[in-house]
């Protein structure tokens, strides 16, 4: 028998589900309507259908939603001077700036400037260092979403070993908190670990942010492990592809490939991990439907906190 598919999709259609209740409470009860500003530098094809996810989405849940585009040639400081308008705008619940940014914008002072209190993507250092000491924080939201997955498929995380395999501060520092915060044992592994496939077999949960198409192979789990794939990867290789899916699957991704030129590839190797673990996010349809979920989700609870609105 295969693993276990853990679909994001009726997880995220829940949660969507969730704050448009929330949303329209919060109108009816305190005539308040959520608003969130998308900040976009540049011309990243890819952030371009990111951010009109988010923009849809948005408008799916009542959200109100505003759309900042700036071209390459944008400075730092035009920049910086929309944030602290969006700052101090009242109808601006949260701020998002889709990353990544041209490489002479300073990501960092960017990320700073965002009010902690608008943060929804959970970046801020203030959020980053709330979540670290196990405070209430707007989380970022990848990491956020896999938590949600794993609580509502009925995944013990307490005192599970839970091995992540990426540190970056956008998904592999903030899941490790959010895991340790739900009690399990963590472990961080990176591109400097030695020996990985012998730490990641001790993993009950394994949470893979690398980047890099199929780099998680049967090796790197034991039996009945859940493999949590974060990876996005576009993968135009044939060969890549027919190692990486078996005959179910291989058909509809060469059409891909031949129709748009690529196949969104996990950094989890789908064919070996299915014989092996108990359960899997498949790639698409994992986590990455969670992430504008949770984006959401934040902007209505960044509403509330800014408003001292408890609850309903
Ligand atoms: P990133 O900033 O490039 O970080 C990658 C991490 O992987 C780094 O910490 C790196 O280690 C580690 N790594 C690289 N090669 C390794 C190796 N051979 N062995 C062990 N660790 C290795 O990437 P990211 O932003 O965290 O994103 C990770 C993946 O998640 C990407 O595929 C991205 O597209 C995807 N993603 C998905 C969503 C979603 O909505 N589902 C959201 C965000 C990101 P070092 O620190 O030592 O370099």
């Amino acid at each position: 028998m295969g693993a276990r598919i853990l679909s994001g999709k009726a997880i995220a259609e829940a949660i969507k589900a969730e704050v448009a209740q929330e949303v329209t409470v919060l109108n009816e009860v305190h005539s308040v309507r959520p608003g969130l500003a998308v900040v976009r530098v540049g011309e990243d094809p890819a952030s371009a259908v990111y951010v009109g996810h988010k923009v849809r989405c948005a408008e799916e849940v009542g959200v109100r939603s505003e759309h900042i585009h700036f071209s390459d040639q944008t400075s730092n400081e035009k920049i910086l001077e929309t944030l602290q308008r969006l700052n101090n705008d009242e109808n601006v619940d949260g701020i998002l700036v889709q990353l990544p940014l041209p490489r002479h914008i300073s990501e960092r002072e960017i990320l700073e400037s965002i009010d902690p209190l608008k943060d929804v993507d959970g970046f801020q250092p203030v959020n980053a260092g709330r979540l670290m000491q196990g405070y209430p924080a707007l989380s970022p939201c990848t990491p956020a979403g896999v938590i949600e997955i794993l609580k509502r498929s009925g995944i013990e995380i307490a005192g599970k070993h839970a091995v992540v395999v990426g540190r970056s501060n956008i998904v592999g520092k903030p899941m490790a908190m959010l895991l340790l915060k739900e009690n399990a044992t963590i472990t961080v592994c990176h591109s400097r670990t030695y020996g990985l496939p012998a730490i990641t077999r001790t993993a009950d949960i394994l949470v893979a942010a690398i980047g890099k198409p199929g780099f998680i192979r049967g090796e790197h789990i034991s039996e009945g492990a859940t493999v949590i794939d974060v990876g996005i990867n576009n993968v135009s290789d044939r060969e890549l592809a027919r190692e990486l899916f078996d005959d179910s699957d291989i058909e509809k991704r060469m059409l891909a490939i031949e129709g748009r030129g690529f196949t969104l590839v996990g950094d989890v190797n789908p064919r070996e991990i299915i014989a092996k673990a108990g359960s899997y996010t498949p790639v698409p349809g994992g986590v990455g439907l969670l992430t504008v979920a949770m984006l959401m989700k934040n902007t209505v609870t960044a509403a509330r906190l800014r408003r001292n609105i408890v609850s309903n």
